[in-house]
């Protein structure tokens, strides 16, 4: 029998291209977004590319009325729960919309579980967990910091929201994947990242440059303590994490998890500056992004990335694409939602 996994917040970013992944490796997807920050061509797309039919309901998760009847509809093996505010810069702004949309979230998908007799999550978390961590790489020992934003705290609160429950709810088993910097796009250009407005995040902000839709990049700070003295992530092809999810599932389903409560770096473990990002960008698909150097965004980190061994030895998964294989992705999806040739 195939199993059947319900991924919220499955019209998104890195949701659509983890459905795509879990059809590909054999199971079924319940598509469940309010679309309040994703569109339905992402579900057109994962169909498209998948060409299965791929249930989608839109619905806010939060909320009770419009989740249980998916979980009666649709019974399920897993959940996949992505559905969440991320904006970090907005939470700072709004940090009671993030915490009750971010927290009542985790709370109603756990809730109809528990009624439904679901056991198996996995959560969506974040390295921001991590802060600046005094040792680098950092392992999934690595504690935890004072969260530098409200969207940071509601990842490392879901984090011991999920923990508890676990602890308390026999039967009940959850993975947290701490994601490190997601980028790029599934090689069919079919799907990809859809920021509104002016983006947040670097690379679509150099896609959006290099198109001539932005003038000019910044480049928050060179006087970090790098190599080049921009800022080192570790950025992971967002089609390499959504594989992590199939694996995390995998592990879950197949009764394969040592505690009912797991965490994992999502990461590559290799350290790249902006600078390195940007020159790697241009160098790959031949095309110039016009940046400048500014000074420091407020509450950036200096450098993070992972390292990787548990998650590669425990979750028998790795991060396979090179940097210029998904930055040339990235560039191939921004191309194709644009038209340009
Ligand atoms: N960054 C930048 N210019 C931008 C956006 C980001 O220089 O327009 C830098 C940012 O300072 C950080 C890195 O790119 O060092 C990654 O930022 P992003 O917002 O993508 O992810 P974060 O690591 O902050 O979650």
């Amino acid at each position: 029998m195939k199993k059947r996994v319900l991924v919220t917040g499955g019209a998104g970013y890195i949701g659509s291209h983890t459905a795509v992944e879990l059809i590909e490796a054999g199971y079924d997807v319940v598509v469940a977004d309010d679309l309040s920050n994703a569109e339905m061509t992402a579900v057109e797309g994962v169909r498209r590319i998948t060409g299965a039919e791929v249930p989608f309901v839109k619905a806010d998760c939060s909320d009770p009325a419009q989740l249980f009847p998916i979980f009666e509809q649709y019974p399920v093996d897993a959940v996949i729960h992505f559905a969440a505010f991320k904006a970090v810069g907005e939470s700072v702004h709004k940090p009671l919309d993030y915490y009750r949309n971010n927290l009542s979230l985790l709370i109603t998908v756990l809730e109809a579980m528990r009624k439904y007799g679901v056991e198996n999550i996995v959560f969506s978390s974040s390295c921001t967990v991590y802060g600046q961590a005094d040792v680098l790489p950092v392992t999934e020992q690595t504690p935890r910091k004072e969260a530098e934003s409200p969207y940071g705290n509601t990842k490392k609160m879901c984090e011991d929201i999920l923990r508890d429950s676990v602890k308390a709810y026999p039967g009940l088993k959850g993975i947290a994947l701490r994601y490190f910097n997601p980028i790029g796009a599934h090689p069919s250009a079919l799907i990809g990242e859809l920021p509104r407005g002016v983006p947040n995040n670097l690379v679509p902000y150099v896609t959006q440059t290099a198109a001539g839709l932005r003038e000019q990049l910044s480049v928050f700070g060179d006087d970090y303590n790098t190599p080049d003295g921009s800022c080192l992530r570790d950025y992971i092809d967002v089609v390499d994490l959504a594989r992590a999810h199939v694996a995390a599932i995998g592990r879950m389903v197949g009764g394969r998890s040592k505690a009912p409560y797991e965490i994992f770096n999502v990461g590559t473990g290799r350290p790249v500056s902006v600078l390195e990002l940007v020159h790697t960008f241009e160098k790959v698909n031949g095309v110039k992004v016009n940046y400048k150097i500014v000074g420091r965004r407020a509450g950036d980190i200096e450098a993070v990335w992972a390292d990787t061994s548990y998650a590669n030895s425990e979750l028998g998964w790795k991060a396979e694409k090179s940097l210029e294989e998904t930055l040339a992705g990235a560039w191939n999806w921004e191309k194709h939602r644009r038209g340009i040739e």
